[in-house]
């Protein structure tokens, strides 16, 4: 039984889809003004081994990440370089893209761009507007939240509380100082659209409220995004959806915790951020994904190299045992010895992990275990029989590959093979240096290959290589 722990109600709760097997699920996405840090891709990937690991158990899942396409930040940038808000956002989506397939990141549903839903998010405003809920200031609309009950719900905060912690926008125009802008008028020099308020553009939160109901519907499963964003960005998406549609709107509300750097948040305003494409010329995207997996997804993380490298081995352990188990299949081991190995249990163990609220550090765990007791048998068994390599391949394919995105099985075949020709050159080239004692040459060829993104390995047997993402 898959139980989540629910921002909304502060405890871990079973997971009962609305219109099961169907499960719809709604995480924020980025801002397009500049590259993903590493901070925003531990969301992503979070957010796509929770969406991996619900395909496991079954069920159908509509993945929606919006991506917001107007904002301040967007127009900051654009007038800094002399480009229009819109090539801005256009070149870091087409960048947004590339990074998430390196990062082995499935590709959502739907990418809805805030600028493709305009006359929904009008709408909205427009229904807020006649419930008296919404009101207009000279063509500023903003939400009285002393109108929405429920306000500070997902915060378990009461109003007068979040008025004092708030990084609320100061706004003479407002009613009270947790009123937030639904629409904001023009002005000079910015993109804006034609409403009954006048030209203007969205605020931020009616953007996910309004695409969330249009591509998931009113009441949905489940909504997802970074911890920074459960006040006031969620709270606000709450008070919207619910006064307008007077539904309940996402069942269950998960936070993934930040990733920091030296104990502070990782974030492009404090300027202490690596890009994800800076991290992963260093690392591959297996160690990247393996690193984010073996931390639990609320808890803050730090950002190491030391970790990073630590999780780059890991990543090795368990690749070199697929790759082993490929190297076996395509043997012909049909009359290999027959052994009894309890397949079922380590499902179950790797399934106790995840379904305790996705505890992916625990599955990491199970893994690692799996992969020493595979080994083992390996090593005390010769020619084994086929039947069990499959077995070991659909457990690491279903698990490390498909949910955790760990390894590959396709590695080894796609490697074009004068490339592995050359490194193998390279290789014996080293070999002979290391036998006249010319360490300068045999370490400079392998730090070379490393910076190529080729890792050597020497063992009693040789040394072998390994390729990893640049
Ligand atoms: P942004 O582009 O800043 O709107 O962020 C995109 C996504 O990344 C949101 O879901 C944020 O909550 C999340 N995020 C931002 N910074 C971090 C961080 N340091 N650690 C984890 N998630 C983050
Ligand atoms: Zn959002």
């Amino acid at each position: 039984m898959l139980k989540i722990y629910n921002t909304l109600t502060k405890q871990k709760e079973e997971f009962i889809p609305l219109n099961p097997p169907l499960v719809k699920m709604y995480m924020c996405g980025p801002t397009v003004y500049d590259y993903f840090h590493i901070g925003n891709a531990r969301s992503f990937i979070m957010s796509d081994i929770v969406r991996r690991y619900l395909e496991y158990k079954g069920y159908v899942v509509t993945f929606v990440m919006n991506l917001t396409d107007v904002d301040d930040k967007i127009i900051k940038k654009a007038n800094q370089e002399g480009k229009s808000a819109q090539e801005v956002a256009e070149f870091y989506i087409k960048e947004f893209f590339n990074d998430i397939e390196k990062l082995k990141i499935k590709p959502a549903t739907f990418y809805p761009r805030a600028t493709e839903f305009m006359s929904d998010m009008i709408e909205m405003i427009k229904k807020l507007e006649e419930k008296g809920i919404a009101y207009n200031v000279d063509g500023n609309v903003f939400y009285d939240v002393s109108k929405f009950n429920g306000y500070g719900k997902l915060s378990g905060k009461n109003t007068d509380e979040l008025e004092i912690g708030a990084r609320v926008e100061v706004n003479e125009e407002k009613k009270h100082p947790l009123d937030f802008a639904l629409w904001k008028k023009a002005k000079e020099g910015e993109p804006y659209w034609e409403s009954p308020w006048g030209k203007g553009r969205p605020g931020w939160h009616i953007e996910c409220s309004a695409m969330s109901c249009k591509l998931l519907g009113e009441s949905f499963d489940i909504h997802a995004g970074g911890h920074d964003l459960i006040f006031p960005h969620h709270e606000n998406e709450i008070a919207q959806s619910e006064a307008a549609n007077e539904k309940p709107f996402a069942k269950y509300w998960l936070h993934f915790g930040f990733l920091n750097i030296n104990e502070e948040k990782m974030s492009k305003s404090l300027g202490n951020f690596f890009t994800a494409r800076e991290v992963l010329k260093k690392y591959s995207a297996e160690a990247v994904r393996l690193f984010f997996a073996q931390a639990h997804y609320r808890g803050p993380l730090n950002f190491s190299d030391e970790l990073l490298q630590a999780a780059e081995k890991g990543v090795e352990k368990l690749q070199n045992l697929t790759d082993k188990i490929e190297d076996e299949l395509r043997k012909n081991s049909d009359n290999g010895k027959q052994i009894e190995f309890d397949f079922k249990s380590w499902y179950e163990k790797f399934e106790q992990a995840m379904d305790d609220d996705f505890n992916s550090a625990q599955a990491v765990a199970v893994m690692f275990d799996f992969t020493r007791e595979v080994n083992r048998v390996i090593a005390e068994n010769e020619n084994l029989n086929k039947d069990f390599y499959n077995n070991v391949k659909s457990f690491l394919k279903k698990t490390a590959e498909d949910v955790l995105g760990v390894i590959s099985f396709q590695k080894k075949e796609s490697l074009p093979s004068l490339e592995d020709d050359l490194i193998e050159l390279l290789i014996n080239i080293r070999t002979e240096a290391k036998k006249e004692k010319n360490y300068a040459l045999s370490d400079k060829i392998r730090d070379e290959l490393k910076n190529l993104g080729v890792i050597l390995q020497d063992t009693k047997d040789g040394t072998s290589f390994k390729k990893v993402r640049r």
